[in-house]
């Protein structure tokens, strides 16, 4: 079936099986520190948006978690607008695509910052920990190394894919809505 809508309900069950690593860190910054930087709303926002959470779902998402660092007032006046505004309700009225692999892995993310791509920000222990955590180890976790190792960042991706739903990505990832959609068709059947 085609992949056009998801409701808040379900998101923690997708980010744990669905969600590529760059968002999967995202996901999880977020709910553990109930903050992101600009550069982290960015990217989640937009892939979440693509993913198919409607507007009012991720103005209710953002808020639960901005609330509990910041307040709901503050969530009110200072952040729902960038909200509205990615999903084209404010200023220019434009619809922002969400970002492709390129784009983030070119990103240059800042101490604090939780955006860009694990494979080509992350410390190689750092990224073992979070391949860990997701179940990638033993010879998977040593291709996907040597793919970071030689910067071939998209294949070791599509490698940790492969590991994950033990299932072939012929076209490999470019993007990590791709990534999601293809996980949710083999996950769905
Ligand atoms: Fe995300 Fe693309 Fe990096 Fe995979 S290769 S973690 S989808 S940016």
């Amino acid at each position: 079936k085609e992949f056009s809508e998801i409701s808040l309900k379900d998101i923690d069950r997708l980010a744990s099986s669905s969600f590529p690593l760059c968002m999967r860190h995202l996901f999880d910054k977020l709910r553990e520190n109930h903050h992101l930087k600009h550069g982290g709303r960015m990217q989640l926002g937009l892939f979440l948006k693509a993913v198919g959470l409607k507007l009012e779902d991720a103005l209710a998402f953002w808020k639960s978690e901005f609330s509990q660092k910041v307040g709901a007032e503050r969530f009110d006046k200072e952040y729902s607008y960038s909200i509205r505004h990615n999903y084209g309700k404010e200023g220019k009225r434009t619809d922002y695509t969400p970002y492709a692999c390129h784009k983030i892995i070119s990103s240059t993310p800042s101490v604090g910052d939780h955006h860009g791509c694990p494979y080509r920000h992350f410390s190689e222990e750092n990224l073992r920990a979070a391949l860990g955590k997701m179940g990638v180890g033993g010879r998977s976790l040593d291709d996907i190394l040597d793919k970071v190792r030689s910067r071939h960042y998209q294949v070791a991706c599509t490698l940790t894919f492969e590991a994950v739903h033990a299932a072939s990505c012929d076209s490999g990832i470019n993007h990590p809505n791709q990534y999601f959609e293809a996980s949710q068709k083999i996950l769905q059947t």
